[in-house]
């Protein structure tokens, strides 16, 4: 039996490998150990043995109640991802399973790997009217890429989309990769429309450190770049000190913040109600965003998500707080399950890169019919 992590968004430590029925292994903590979850690993000569595999930290993880109704996403081939039943008693996440392949990878959900990501920066600038911008180097030293849509003009309003923030969170960069599909498409008139009228600007991954590290929130220096945004140092949090610094070169008419939500069933956004500048205009300019895309997508929803933030209760170093409250303008972090979308469930892959990519897809048309407001 072989176990291995040594690769793109790999994370795993083995306790014992010794027995297929007794599979005991750790996940390795972000840098500054605070944070963990994201696991992806490769098991591999155990074809035709009952395997039973336990993660033994799992409920020492940031977010236990992610691991509650939660099915392991495995493969044999990297490209269809599957799930299996899992079982979760507080203190360790386990599945049986029995290979009918030499090799199968088993990960928290779908990896986007940096190789991909690379493909996707090039697919698109290779586009009529497509620039890549590299915003910076990373700590790590990858490139944090900015995709500009469009050439900026006095008439244009100008759409932000950043992705992937929290790097273990890859349903965002596959999100990413279907909304910049639709945007690349020559034959989509309501991609075509939106370029004429508005440049958009697309961070398909923001901490492209941490997704290569096996990371679940943070960058190489340990620090949450959702936590940064308010005071951002060009040292410890370049990603976004730079991407903000892009966006006030830019200005900005929208804003969203892809995600993945480890506990929530359902596909959901939340606004910037509690800065300080907030008003009812902005408030129903949101909730017409919401209603837009439930109506376009029932993958959609509005009834589950985040407890509405109160009045005057704005955390600045959150990028929808911070975008909300300095640009005034329509802004949101979108959240995505890592289980199912409980309210149209498809439980032979839960939520899947395929449904990120069409909900990314749906966003466009959200974006477009809001253009006016
Ligand atoms: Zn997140």
């Amino acid at each position: 039996m072989h176990i291995n992590a040594h690769f793109d968004s790999g994370n795993i430590d083995v306790q014992s490998a010794e027995n297929p029925s007794d599979i005991r292994l750790r996940i390795r903590m972000d840098e500054g150990d605070e944070h963990g979850q994201w696991f992806f690993f490769q098991l591999s000569d155990v074809r035709g043995e009952a395997c039973t595999i336990s993660i033994e930290n799992a409920g020492e993880m940031s977010y236990p109640a992610g691991f509650e109704n939660y099915r392991v996403v495995a493969s044999t081939d990297l490209s269809n991802w599957f799930r299996i039943d899992t079982a979760f008693d507080g203190t360790a996440l386990s599945w049986r399973h029995t290979p009918e392949t030499d090799t199968t990878w088993f990960a928290y959900f779908a990896p986007y790997t940096y190789d991909r990501h690379q493909r996707l920066i090039g697919r698109a600038q290779a586009a009529p009217g497509v620039r890549a911008e590299v915003l910076c180097p990373t700590p790590d030293g990858h490139a944090v890429t900015l995709l500009r849509f469009g050439e900026p003009a006095a008439n244009k309003k100008s759409c932000w989309v950043i992705a992937r923030q929290h790097p273990g969170e890859s349903m965002a960069e596959w999100w990413a990769e279907g909304f910049v599909n639709r945007l690349l498409d020559p034959e989509d008139a309501v991609a075509r429309a939106l370029l004429e009228r508005a440049v958009v600007y697309v961070v398909p991954s923001m901490n492209p450190d941490g997704a290569v590290r096996g990371h679940l929130r943070c960058n190489a220096h340990g620090v949450n770049l959702n936590r940064a945004w308010k005071d951002p140092d060009e040292t410890h949090s370049p990603e976004v000190y730079f991407t903000r610094r892009r966006m006030h070169e830019t200005g900005v008419d929208f804003f969203m913040d892809v995600h993945g939500d480890e506990a929530l069933p359902y596909n959901f956004v939340a606004g910037g109600e509690g800065v300080p500048s907030w008003t009812e205009a902005m408030n129903q300019q949101f909730q017409a965003f919401k209603n837009r895309l439930a109506a376009i997508t029932p993958d959609f929803q509005t009834t589950y998500g985040y407890p509405v933030s109160p009045p005057a209760s704005s955390d600045l170093r959150k990028a929808t707080d911070y975008v909300t409250e300095t640009f005034g303008c329509l802004a949101m972090t979108l959240e995505m399950p890592f289980k199912d979308a409980a309210n149209h469930p498809v439980p032979e892959i839960g939520w899947s890169p395929g449904r990120c990519q069409r909900l990314g897809a749906s966003c466009l048309d959200a974006i477009w019919q809001t253009l006016d407001d």
